[in-house]
């Protein structure tokens, strides 16, 4: 078994990941920025030989990586460089371990450090490394920790043979939340403790230990807040909740034409534009479906070239497509008045049509959220992934989708963007990203008709 920094971690969070089919032998997870810190003083210290990049060494069993070593006279300083904006306490356990290994081999650590980003840097025409970057000594943690790493692995080398069961707690998300979750869980019945909106993880885990785990359990249980009443009954007794005022009051305040409205967004630890901060969630795209008393339907659509300033072209486009009238609807209504805030900095035109339409802009989520209507098959969620095929089991929504699924594909997708020369593949990735935008809103639209549907039934029935 190769020990390695991440083994290690996986050790002290769970013996049992450690007899995993999966074991986790890579020395680091994989890096989805190619303007990272890192790379930045690679190129800073090249023609510097006092430092050492990416240095690997073994001892035994045991594997480790360093990301920078500085060399003064007989001893080192060992240096984790992290796109984190803080020291994150996984960095120390490591630094810990790599800390031991080159001290049986012999190597003279003076101190250890983290370097990592400074989250409230703000791009002033030229990155200032100093400023963007917060260099912290964790030497004194690293040795706090020291004193037992010895017996610590040996003790790893002697758990892949225990057969001491392990049932499932908070520190399955220690560091990380674990791989194996779902097999962990696989005794966890669908309707219980665990989807139960409005619960923290800690009281799951604590109800779960007293052995109050499905929703027949939960049923009478004491102080439930009425949204968890709500839940339990539905999927208990498989009841559709249509609280038929709220939604009637929802759509009566709607007047078209309805801009249903969508932003993507990245974020990345070096900004690349001027005023820009670290990891600023920076709008690169949106989809506004715009729908007509008479019917119509209109389907306006950007997204910024990769070498442009985002929010500056998405400030020019939006000014053409949005006008001060009807209703506006988003799905999470924050993040796009934040967007909205951001770019009508950009314009005063824009400005000044923003400030109108915040008085207009409704949240649809608010009516899953408060259980207004709720499926059981939502499962105690009222996010839009989990709402669309509990409305529509039929359809495919965005499994449909090619390359890109989530908000999470669509920040990756689009910073790839910037190293793809191949015109075919920009293309699909262009039309890939566009397809799960206008996804977003063109859903908003069935949701609302499919609300009217409803309240048009039932006020007939
Ligand atoms: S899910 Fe929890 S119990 Fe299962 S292997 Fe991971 S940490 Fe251990």
């Amino acid at each position: 078994m190769k020990i390695t920094p991440n083994l290690y971690l996986d050790y002290l969070k769970c013996p049992k990941l450690l007899k995993s089919n999966i074991l986790n032998d890579k020395i680091y997870e994989d890096n989805i920025y190619d303007n990272d810190l890192k790379s930045i003083f690679k190129e800073l210290f090249k023609d510097d030989n006092k430092y050492s990049f990416d240095l690997e060494f073994n001892y035994d069993t045991l594997f480790t990586k360093i990301d920078l070593i500085k060399k003064h006279n007989e001893e080192i300083d060992l240096i984790i460089i992290a796109d984190s904006t803080s020291v994150r306490k996984s960095f120390i356990y490591k630094m810990n371990f790599s800390m031991y290994v080159l001290s049986v081999l012999g190597y003279k650590v003076s101190k250890c450090f983290v370097w990592h980003i400074n989250k409230k840097y703000v791009l002033d025409e030229v990155l200032d490394i100093d400023e963007i970057c917060i260099k912290k000594d964790i030497t004194k943690d690293v040795l706090k920790m020291s004193y037992n790493i010895h017996k610590q692995i040996e003790n790893i080398k002697k758990a892949k043979l225990s057969r001491k069961k392990v049932n499932i707690g908070e520190f399955c998300y220690k560091f990380k939340e674990c791989h194996l979750m779902p097999d962990c869980m696989s005794h966890i019945p669908k309707n219980s403790i665990f989807s139960l909106s409005r619960v923290s993880r800690k009281d799951k885990f604590s109800l779960y230990k007293q052995n109050i785990i499905s929703f027949k359990d939960l049923e009478n249980y004491p102080s439930l807040k009425d949204s968890q009443k709500l839940q339990i009954n539905s999927e208990l007794h498989n009841e559709i909740i249509i609280n038929k005022e709220k939604i009637k009051e929802f759509l009566d305040d709607i007047s078209f034409p309805i801009y249903y409205i969508d932003f993507e967004a990245y974020q990345e630890p070096i900004p690349r534009f001027n005023d820009f901060k670290s990891y600023e969630q920076v709008p690169f795209s949106y989809s506004i479906h715009i729908e007509y008393e008479n019917g119509e339907i209109i389907h306006k659509e950007f997204i910024s070239d990769i070498n442009a300033n985002p929010k500056e072209s998405l400030a020019i486009a939006i000014n053409d497509d949005i006008k001060d009238e009807g209703t506006y609807i988003a799905y999470n209504i924050d993040f796009e008045k934040y967007v909205l805030r951001e770019l009508s900095s950009y314009s005063e035109e824009l400005n000044e049509k923003i400030i109108n339409i915040n008085e207009r802009f409704i949240d649809l989520a608010k009516l899953f959220k408060h259980y207004h209507y709720y499926l059981p098959s939502m499962e105690g969620s009222h996010s839009i992934k989990k709402v669309l095929p509990a409305i529509f089991p039929d359809d495919e929504h965005y499994a449909s989708l090619n390359l890109v699924q989530s908000g999470y594909d669509a920040m990756n997708s689009y910073l790839l963007l910037k190293n793809i020369k191949d015109k075919k593949k920009q293309k699909e990735i262009i039309t890939a990203l566009k397809a799960y935008c206008e996804m977003d809103t063109f859903s908003m639209i069935r949701i609302i008709k499919h609300l009217r549907e409803i309240i048009r039934i039932t006020s007939n029935g």
